[in-house]
């Protein structure tokens, strides 16, 4: 799924980025690194910050459209790229993870093995960029930059400028690659690897472009603004461990107890912060401290996390969020009508089903609560409605747990419908395992429908209706047979019979509505058009009526237009009455107009009773 950038404006989150560029603005300690002679062209007041959400939204204030380059900021990428170029394995036997506690450019190597101790310190990431320029001697500069592109969200480039004066002057970063050599780490020229590793630090970025691929990291490895996956789960976990641990060189320890977020920094002045799973965080000032980090970066990225409880290790517990409602079927019927004969049937076993709205994300903490509640359900349920509606995502760690308590819901002797669960990746996965007990509906009121049917499959042990389709025969048992039989002859004579094929227009919205409708057999869908904010218009069933039942009395009482559509959706025939023969028994036979309008009247009033219960017991839950 791709979400539309949106450019946000005025709003508590933009005040407060400019309260915190103002704050800030002020703050000129440091230096502007000056070891790579370009750097030192460096404007010291330029300051950005940026924060990107998974839902497309971005804020920015100061500096942000600036281009710098990327530096040090890039070698959790290229680390990534390692790993998923290689194996995991593979890049574990050249590089470790342990934080080294010294600074950027240490010559930081285990004595023994000569392994960089990260890949965040320079060491690590020559060593990683070496085993990309071994494997795939032909990766090509275009190569990296669609790599970047897809983490960006846009072209890249190189600025040439700053990756000649670093390959001129960089002799302690060729230094260590030929220490790397001398220990195998590099087992071929370290120079293609130094010359990789000078391009990947000098790639222009703007503070804009870190908070993307920010954000991206803190969706699992997938841009939200482009919706390609640029770094797969497994491995942005790794990354973002190391970020944590490592990203901040020598103050990494210091950096995690203060701001707690996973993080790194480059030496042109960028800073990349990611809280997993929320935010993207991006800051740009080129003077730095002791360390090598952004001053006003560290300074920023502190006081978000203090002031506005950003710190991983300070996330908000969330109490029994998942279950959005639950309740018995007999708190919600379909919008299929019934007739009474099957509402004797239906009534006393609604308890059977139960209905579960679940919301959110169906993680680990979700499916426990999940678990929690369905062991609660009375042992009269044999019925279960799982409505998947408000559920953003269900983890692939996860689903197999989900997987299992369904399954376990099953051999229970409970029949499981889940409703509104296209958009759930879940489902279409392969080993997902719907059986025949597990069955997916596209809409809540088609599951309720099919719940209902099972009920009645199970239940209707009476004698079955006689199937008579002659409205005058006395044993007619539909809507008319509450009328005296003679009134029912009468009414017999004036209705026509009128055939529909499956999706005939029954009624339009706007015709007269000078028909009254009796269902001989098929069945016949009340359609509402809904137009939702966005000026998306959809269809959705008001009202489904079978055999028996009478529709479009409304409009024929009121002699008012139609106000919906009426669909057939299964091949049948209705018994139509004609205002016109209606105010011709009205002088005629006006006993039997008396006893049509009661008729019509219980109807009506049952109608709206069962709507006006629904309507509370909605509220209510
Ligand atoms: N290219 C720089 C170097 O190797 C990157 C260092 C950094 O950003 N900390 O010195």
């Amino acid at each position: 799924m791709t979400v539309q950038v949106h450019q946000c404006s005025a709003n508590v989150i933009q005040e407060l980025l400019e309260e915190l560029y103002h704050a800030y603005s002020g703050l000129n300690e440091g230096r502007v690194a000056d070891y790579i002679p370009e750097l030192a062209k460096a404007c010291p007041d330029d300051f950005g910050i940026v924060i990107a959400t998974p839902g497309g939204r971005i804020y920015e204030v100061g500096a942000t459209r600036k281009e710098f380059t990327i530096q040090s900021i890039s070698k959790p990428f290229i680390y990534a790229l390692a790993l998923k170029l290689l194996s995991l394995e593979f890049i574990a036997s050249k590089i470790d993870v342990e934080p080294s506690g010294d600074a950027f450019n240490a010559i930081s190597l285990d004595p023994e093995s000569g392994k960089p101790r990260n890949p965040m310190i320079n060491a690590g990431a020559i060593a990683a960029s070496a085993q990309i320029c071994d494997a795939f001697p032909g990766n090509s500069e275009e190569q990296l930059l669609d790599y970047f592109e897809q983490l960006a969200g846009r072209r890249l480039s190189i600025n040439f400028d700053v990756y000649r004066s670093e390959k001129e002057t960089g002799h302690r970063n060729r230094a260590i690659g030929h220490l790397l050599r001398n220990f195998n780490i590099i087992e071929s020229d370290p120079e293609p690897a130094l010359d990789l590793y000078f391009r990947q630090c000098a790639i222009s970025v703007t503070c804009r472009d870190l908070a993307v691929m920010a954000t991206t990291l803190a969706c699992q490895g997938r841009n939200p603004f482009t919706g390609g996956q640029a770094i797969s789960p497994e491995i942005t976990v790794r990354v973002l461990a190391l970020m944590g641990t490592c990203g901040m060189y020598d103050f990494a320890g210091q950096w995690l107890h203060d701001v707690g977020i996973p993080a790194k920094s480059g030496v042109a002045g960028g800073v990349m912060a990611v809280i997993p799973g929320r935010l993207g965080i991006a800051t740009y000032s080129p003077s730095l401290d002791s360390f090598g980090n952004s001053v006003r970066g560290v300074a920023v990225c502190r006081q978000l996390s203090r002031g506005v409880g950003l710190s991983l290790f300070n996330q908000y517990y969330q109490v029994d969020a998942t279950i959005r409602r639950s309740y018995l079927g007999s708190q919600r019927t379909s919008r299929r009508w019934r007739s009474d004969r099957e509402l004797r049937i239906l009534d006393p076993h609604r308890d059977e089903v139960q209905i579960i709205h679940v919301q959110g994300v169906l993680d680990f903490g979700g499916i426990e609560q999940m678990a929690a509640e369905l062991a609660k359900l009375s042992d009269k349920v044999r019925i279960l409605i799982l409505d998947l509606a408000h559920v953003t995502e269900c983890p692939v760690e996860s689903s197999g747990l989900l997987d299992r308590q369904l399954c376990s819901m099953e051999d229970k002797g409970v029949d499981i419908l889940l409703s509104r669960a296209g958009r759930l990746p879940m489902v279409s996965m392969p080993d997902w395992r719907i059986t025949e007990r597990v069955e997916a509906y596209e809409h809540l009121d088609s599951a309720l429908e099919a719940a209902e049917e099972m009920l009645l499959s199970l239940y209707d042990t009476e004698a079955p209706p006689a199937t008579v389709t002659v409205l005058a025969d006395p044993r007619y048992p539909g809507f008319l047979g509450q009328l005296p039989d003679e009134h029912r002859v009468v009414l017999a004579e004036r209705m026509s019979l009128r055939l529909f094929e499956s999706g005939d227009v029954v009624i339009r919205g706007g015709d007269p509505g000078d028909e009254l409708f009796l269902v001989q057999s098929g069945s016949f869908d009340i359609a509402l058009k809904i137009s939702s904010g966005d000026g998306v218009h959809h269809s959705t069933r008001l009202a489904t009526f079978g055999a028996g039942l009478c529709f479009g009395e409304i409009g024929f009482i009121a002699q008012n237009p139609r106000t919906a559509d009426i669909v057939a959706t299964e091949a049948g025939a209705c018994w139509v009455l004609h205002r016109d023969d209606f105010d011709a028994l009205s002088h005629s036979h006006p006993q039997v107009v008396i006893s049509l309008l009661k008729a019509l009247t219980c109807d009506m009033g049952t109608k709206l009773s069962q709507t006006s219960v629904q309507l509370t017991l909605m509220e209510h839950y």
